[in-house]
């Protein structure tokens, strides 16, 4: 990094930090720890305080894997969501994506990254074993939508949770095609997101 050894070693150990994020390079790493030096009093403080809350408070909820501070998310609080409706999405991204699209009335499930043989990631990386064994435990009708992107990660992920599914209880449908091959759910708009939820079809 430039000019590393012009700021004291503190600022640098921010620094290096906020470039660990993904998408801040070392100039916006940069320029965001001068920024936060800047701010007024109080603000640092409180963002101490939330990044301590979020590292010992927030926990993963037991049956989705969503952020929750309970045992459960407040969207499987929620009695009025239909349990035998659940939404298997990548990330937490994805999850606020389709709550914002407003068609999705049941509940989630959070893999938590997507099965890439190619990357060398497997499912023991992710929560799609979780998630199966969740499943080949229902005992009602209960349908899985996949809303995961359309690449061959998604593809990938698709199809493992198609073969290690044994209950027939269960009917899978993923998110209508026309959806464009690589495309990122989270920068779908609210529109054509809810009309692929609509129209997903029969896995
Ligand atoms: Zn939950």
């Amino acid at each position: 990094m430039e000019n590393q050894n012009l700021l004291p070693i503190f600022i640098e150990k921010l620094i290096t930090q906020l470039n660990k994020l993904p998408g801040i390079g070392s100039k916006t790493a940069q320029r965001l720890a001068l920024s936060i030096l800047k701010k007024p009093d109080g603000y640092i403080e409180n963002l101490v305080d939330s990044l301590n809350k979020v590292s010992t408070d927030v926990r993963l909820c037991m049956e989705c894997q969503n952020y929750c501070e309970d045992d459960l998310c407040l969207i499987c609080q929620d009695e009025k969501r239909n349990p035998n409706s659940i939404c298997v999405v990548e990330d937490i991204l994805d999850l606020i994506a389709i709550e914002n699209s407003g068609v999705f009335k049941g509940k989630y499930f959070v893999l938590h990254g997507l099965i890439s043989p190619l990357n060398g990631v497997l499912p023991s990386n992710t929560k799609v074993d979780l998630l199966c064994k969740k499943l080949n435990a229902v005992s009602e009708p209960t349908e899985l939508i996949l809303s995961l992107n359309s690449t061959s990660d998604g593809d990938a992920t698709c199809h493992y949770i198609n073969e290690s599914l044994k209950n027939d209880l269960i009917s899978i449908s993923r998110l209508a095609s026309g959806l464009p091959f690589g495309s990122d759910l989270d920068y779908l708009d609210s529109r054509t997101l809810s009309q692929a939820i609509e129209n997903r079809k029969s896995f």
